[in-house]
Formats: C-alpha cells, structure tokens, sequence
C-alpha cells in the first residue's frame, strides 16, 4: 500500500546506500527481468567498493508472473515458489527498498518513491528519493480493460499474487455455496468467463476445468461439475491464441472443446455486468466470476515520466541499446519497455516491437549485465536483439502445445506433449537457475524427486 510523494518534502529524504565513489544502479521493479539483473549484478559487484546495486519494488517478494493462473486456479502453492526479495538481497549482495516509485527527476538523477504503508495503513517506510548514476526500469505491465464499462467494478484480474488468491477464494466459496443451498442453481452461478483466449486465457481455462473437479471431490456431493459448472473463454478475434500461428490455435480449440470449455471467438465484450458478460452483439453470457486477461499497458505513472518518451500504452520507448530515447543513464526493459524488434515485423509482433513475454524480460536482464559492464568500462554499448525461440501453452495435465522457432528448426514449428511439457518447463528453470544458481536448483529439485514433495493437487485459500 503506498501514498503519493510531495516533491517538497522529498528533498530532505534522500537516502546515501551506496558507498562514497562507488556507481550506483538502481533498479526498480523485481520481477521476471529486474530481480534477475538485480541477483547478477549483486553477485558481480556487491562485495567491491566499484558499483553498488538497489533494487526498489513496491511488494516485499516475487513470483513469476506466468505461474499466477495456477495460484488462481489452486494448483500452487506460493510458498514454495514465492523469493523473498530481503533474504534474496542479503545472500546475492544487493541492496533491498520497498516502495512504490511514483516519479523521477532527471536533472537531480532521483527515484521519487512513495512511502509504504502496512495493510492496517501504518507506515513502514515513509517517502524518500533513491540517487542513481543508472537506473534501470523494469515495472512490468498491468491489464489493459480499454475502457470497457464494468471491468473494474465486477472482473477480477490476474496481475498479482493477492489478485489470484482472491480469484480461488471467490471460486471455491461458489462451489461451498452452491452444495450448500437447498434450491436450485441460479442460471449465472458456477459459471466462469474468461475475457481473453491469450495464452494466460487458455492456461487458466484448463487449469480451472482440473481444480474445480478436485474441489467438488473434497465433498460437494451435490455439485455434478459435468452438468453444474461452464467455462467460458471469450475472444474478440476470430480464434484463441490470435498471437500464435493457427496451426496451434486449432489444436488448442480441439483440446479446450474436448474438456468442455465453452469457446466464444470473434466475440467483443461490450460490458461486464454484476452476473455476466454483455457481447457487442447483445448477447449475455451468465457468470458468477469473471476474470479480465485481455491486453496488457505499462503502468499509468510511466506516461510521459519527467519527459521521457512513452507510447500510447504507456510504455518508455528504448532504442536497442535498452537506454530510453532521450537519456541515456535511464534504461528500460520487460513489458514496460517498447524496444524495437526489427527482425519481428510481420511475427506478430505489435509495430516491430519486443512481446511482452517472460522470454524477452530474461534475455533483456542478461544483455543488461553486459551493458552496465560496458558502461563501467567505458565502452560502447552493445545493440540487443530479441531470439524468439517460439511460445508455449501450458494445458495443464492435459497437454502443451507451442511452436519453436528459429534457425534449428528451420522456421515454425508445432510442438505438443512432453517434449512441449519440458521446454515449457524449462523457461521457468531458468529463471530460477538466474535466481538461485545451479547448485541449490539441482539440490531442490532432486530432494522433490527424492521425497516425491509435489504440488498439492488443489490448494485452498
Ligand atoms: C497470468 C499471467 C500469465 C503469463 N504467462 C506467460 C507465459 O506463459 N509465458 C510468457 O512468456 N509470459 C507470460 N506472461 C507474461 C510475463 O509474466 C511477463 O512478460 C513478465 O513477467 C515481464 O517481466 P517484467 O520483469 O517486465 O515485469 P514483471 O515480471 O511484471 O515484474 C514487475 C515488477 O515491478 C514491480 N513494480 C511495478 N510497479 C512498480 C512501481 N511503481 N514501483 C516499484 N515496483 C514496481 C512489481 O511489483 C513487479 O515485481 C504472463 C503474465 C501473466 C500476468
């Protein structure tokens, strides 16, 4: 929970945490990218006298982003994945501030950050300014509801940890409350819609057909979850995974139908309503929940940052060195960041620019190490150049499916089953490879194997 920074009392809050001498990066925002650039960094520099490393988020740990449909759905538990961003600064040698950071001022080269305030609104921290020599802004993105009438007050989103636990909460209440009450069930109640077939769309819609089965099997008799409960998965364009080839899209729409996910393409939503979804074409899909995973922006406080060039989704426009376009000691990368993906046009990609993905954000945090490396020696900086290796959609137990991409395969290509399974899986080892080193991952993972320590099969929140 944060306030708004008063520049006039900002002043008097500037903290010294580097060392006198020393270069001091700053970096905000720890997510998939900047907790990634943080640990390297804090490994490389954090015992020298050289640079000295900050990280500022506004939360007090991390969880990869792609695993929040899981925590949504049930099938995770947060504490095993969940980085404490105070132990991960103490053992990789970086400084830690939490707060939201709310401006920045150029021509002083300070981080205006908010205070923080604890969830009964006492303050943990008050307001304060962070110097830098580089900063580094990596904030992620939010979900874009353009506008859309309702979203806000009856949607839930899916951008944080507290988002996808008030999600499971509100679904397992519904199956309690519909086992419990002695009438029948109202038409909107067990029904789920999801706006958006994204992959985020797609992933939560088969996770979800899986856990709501496992809820009801802990003893909601009274819930026949082939008859009671539908999901809906809603899409504006003519098919779901729109951003993928269509190749995919139909093996995708092949396996959701099979599980009985209700498809809607070429549908726009108009409104969302207390109890359902209205379509531009006035139809009404009925829904106890709705979940909004429809387009992303850069947070609001990005647009037009002290004169920084942004995009109309709020995102700071880089040039291929990943520094902003018209300052070169403020970088920007992640789903903040618009950089150019000359190679992408015609991929898909938004204007040649990077995708928003975990992918980009882990390739972005290692060209950065180089960077920052150069600019301490005083050399030029070297270009970035996005690899897309192709995407992949997690179907839950039920499948992956995905295309790889690039010059071993020879161009695109479909993948699907295990072999899709280990290369989806292996995106995330290796940011927590990035994360934890080689050792403590390898030792992890053999004392699960070891001790057969696995997911629970559904979590209740
Ligand atoms: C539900 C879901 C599923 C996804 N699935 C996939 C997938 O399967 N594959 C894939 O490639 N991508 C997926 N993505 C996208 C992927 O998660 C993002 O592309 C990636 O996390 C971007 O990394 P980032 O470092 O730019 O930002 P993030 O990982 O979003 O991290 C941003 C960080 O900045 C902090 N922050 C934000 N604002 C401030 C502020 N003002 N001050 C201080 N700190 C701030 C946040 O607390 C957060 O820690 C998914 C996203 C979601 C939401």
């Amino acid at each position: 929970m944060s306030a708004p920074v008063t520049s006039s009392s900002a002043d008097s809050r500037a903290e010294a945490i580097a060392p006198p001498g020393a270069h001091r990066i700053v970096i905000v925002g720890g997510g998939a990218g900047g907790l990634e650039l943080a640990t390297t960094l804090g490994n490389k520099y954090g015992k020298g006298q050289r640079a000295h490393v900050t990280l500022i988020d506004k939360t007090r740990s991390h969880i990869w982003k792609p695993k929040l449909h899981e925590i949504a759905a049930g099938s995770m538990d947060v504490g095993i994945h969940e980085v404490d961003f105070l132990a991960q600064s103490h053992w990789h040698r970086f400084a830690y501030r939490i707060g939201e950071m709310t401006g920045l001022d150029r021509t002083r080269r300070e981080v205006q950050v908010a205070a923080f305030l604890d969830e009964e609104g006492r303050q943990v921290t008050p307001e304060r300014v962070v110097p830098y020599d580089t900063l580094v802004i990596c904030v992620g993105s939010q979900s874009n509801d353009f506008g859309t009438p309702g979203v806000t007050d009856y949607a839930l989103k899916l951008e944080s940890v507290a988002d996808a636990r008030r999600f499971n909460q509100r679904l397992v209440n519904a199956c309690i409350r519909a086992h419990a009450q002695p009438g029948a069930l109202e038409p909107h109640q067990l029904q789920v819609a999801i706006i958006g077939a994204g992959a985020t769309g797609v992933e939560l819609s088969a996770e979800l057909h899986r856990t709501t089965r496992e809820v009801v099997a802990y003893g909601l008799t009274r819930i026949d979850p082939d008859k009671d409960i539908r999901l809906n998965l809603i899409e504006a364009a003519d098919r779901v995974l729109p951003a993928l080839p269509p190749r995919l899209s139909s093996a995708t729409l092949d396996l959701l139908t099979k599980l009985g996910v209700v498809v809607h393409t070429s549908a726009k939503v108009a409104e969302v309503l207390p109890r359902g979804v209205k379509l531009a074409d006035g139809r009404v899909i009925p829904a106890e929940l709705v979940v909004w995973a429809a387009g992303v922006k850069a947070p609001e406080f990005l647009k037009d940052i002290a004169g920084l060039e942004t995009n109309r989704i709020n995102q700071l426009v880089v040039r291929p060195t990943l520094q902003t376009t018209r300052d070169d000691d403020v970088f920007a990368f992640g789903d903040c960041a618009a950089c150019p993906w000359i190679e992408g046009e015609g991929k898909g990609a938004k204007a040649g620019t990077v995708p928003p993905r975990a992918q980009a954000a882990h390739q972005q945090a290692s060209h950065m190490v180089g960077q920052i490396k150069r600019r301490l020696a005083n050399q030029p900086l070297r270009d970035y150049h996005y690899k897309d290796f192709g995407s992949l959609v997690s179907l839950g137990e039920f499948s992956t499916v995905g295309n790889m991409m690039g010059g071993l395969v020879g161009g695109s290509l479909m993948i699907e089953g295990t072999f899709a399974r280990v290369m989806y899986q292996s995106l995330y080892k290796m940011h927590e490879l990035a994360l934890h080193g080689f050792t403590k991952v390898a030792l992890e993972t053999l004392a699960r194997i070891i001790t057969r320590r696995t997911e629970p099969h559904v979590k209740l929140h």
